[in-house]
């Protein structure tokens, strides 16, 4: 083949290019990666990670099994083996909305409904369908880095308010208030919270509503935890506000349903007054999922039925567990005198906790103590500085109980051998 003069140039021209735009956003998977490069594999110790929320490590946190039967009876019916539309199959809208509308004082209908590629998807269509020249979104810290990553792609100005540590981790609304202006998009909230674990109460959602009427911006609501609460406040979607402000839900099987490698989730507009109703907005939004093609077909045919069926056993089961393990972390980690826990979880799978660099002799911060503790110990948490808080940890208690209890002893030791001598 004939090699072109300037062929050099051009690829150094598009490795400049690429490097202007790649975004400096750490994600949870790239630190992760480096946490787990740093163990010491000449120690004994099992790996044990409460960095990542994939409890299908373990055998406690299964799938349902009318899930499974109903992904398979979709694949031996042969009759899913096509495309879909790309928004998604018409029994799979309706699904969804049938199932979000149970909580909700309207009824969502298919139209409504947009199914993606789990609910990172639904997130990427949320920012891609806002963007726009000097666009900014408000993000809540510490909060779930895809958004960040998602904003620097679409060139969004990401614009940070607090969660209240103090306050159960509501949102600072004052915060928002100063933040927004005219080139606002979206206020994005997380409930339950990841990371924090926290459920906001009915009237505290209602708040939160009524600001974002008052600065005229949708609210997006991350309600992929939807249902996973176990303590005092009931999951209450966003969408109930709907006719306060337009709420977009995003949402998916993957954590509810413990099954993050299906890929299935949804962008739902739940706005009975119609603002996301235009035609021209609909339109946009359906030539963006021409490009996106959605999930796999069969999976997509499996869900009515999962919508439907799955036992409300099963859902107890699953938010028995996630307490029983939150209790165990925090009653563990008050054992550690350097780690506090401000806000026990009340939903989730994550908790954050606070470092206390003082009482520790040879630790610079949260990353130095998640390093040390990888390689010393063969645990892994997320430093906090991930998810926007320096100096703090996140927990993922998703995990098998005994796990769980290793980890938090080897932590405790791992402390001790570090502690500062008074
Ligand atoms: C896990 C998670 C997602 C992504 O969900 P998938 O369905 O696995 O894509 C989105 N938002 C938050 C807050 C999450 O924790």
């Amino acid at each position: 083949m004939e090699r072109r003069e300037n062929e050099g140039v051009i690829s150094a021209e598009k490795l400049e290019s690429a490097a202007y735009t790649a975004p400096s956003t750490i994600t949870i998977k790239g630190i992760l990666g480096l946490l787990m490069e740093n163990i010491d594999e000449s120690n004994e110790k099992r790996v044990i990670s409460l960095g990542m929320g994939d409890p299908t490590a373990y055998s406690c946190f299964r799938t349902a099994h009318v899930a499974q039967d109903s992904v398979l009876d979709s694949l031996h019916s042969q009759k899913f083996n096509g495309y879909a539309p790309t928004v998604g199959l018409p029994q799979t809208r309706r699904a969804v909305a049938e199932y979000l509308s149970r909580d909700l004082p309207y009824k969502l209908t298919s139209d409504d409904v947009f199914i993606t590629s789990g609910c990172t998807q639904a997130i990427d269509v949320a920012l891609a369908m806002l963007a726009r020249p000097g666009a900014n979104i408000l993000l809540p810290r510490p909060g779930f880095p895809i958004y960040e990553l998602c904003a620097s792609f679409r060139h969004i100005e990401v614009r940070h308010f607090d969660l209240l540590p103090e306050n159960g981790w509501e949102v600072d609304l004052d915060a928002v208030e100063a933040l927004a202006d005219h080139n606002t998009v979206a206020l994005v909230i997380i409930n339950p919270g990841n990371p924090c674990g926290n459920v906001c109460s009915y009237q505290h959602l209602e708040k939160i509503a009524e600001t974002a009427r008052k600065l005229n911006i949708p609210v997006i609501a991350d309600e992929v935890y939807g249902h996973l609460a176990f303590g005092r406040n009931l999951f209450v979607p966003m969408g109930v506000f709907g006719e306060t402000v337009p709420v977009l839900t995003l949402g998916s099987l993957s954590k509810r349903w413990i099954v993050p490698g299906w890929r299935l989730g949804w962008f739902v507009t739940s706005d009975p007054c119609g603002m996301f109703r235009e035609p021209k907005i609909i339109e946009r939004i359906k030539k963006y999922f021409d490009i996106l093609g959605g999930p796999a077909t069969f999976i997509q045919a499996a869900v009515p039925r999962i919508l439907e069926q799955t036992e409300e056993v099963y859902f107890k089961r699953t938010n028995y567990l996630l307490k029983q393990n939150s209790d165990i972390c925090c009653d563990r980690i008050m054992e550690i005198p350097c780690i506090t826990c401000p806000h026990r979880p009340e939903g989730s799978m994550a908790v954050m906790v606070k470092l206390n660099l003082s009482l520790l002799e040879d630790i610079s911060d949260d990353i130095d103590f998640c390093f040390k503790l990888a390689k010393e110990e063969s645990v892994i948490f997320l430093p906090g500085t991930a998810v926007g808080l320096k100096n703090w940890l996140r927990i993922t208690f998703a995990v098998d109980p005994s796990a769980l209890e290793e980890a938090l002893r080897r932590t405790k030791s791992f402390y001790q051998r570090h502690a500062k001598l008074v």
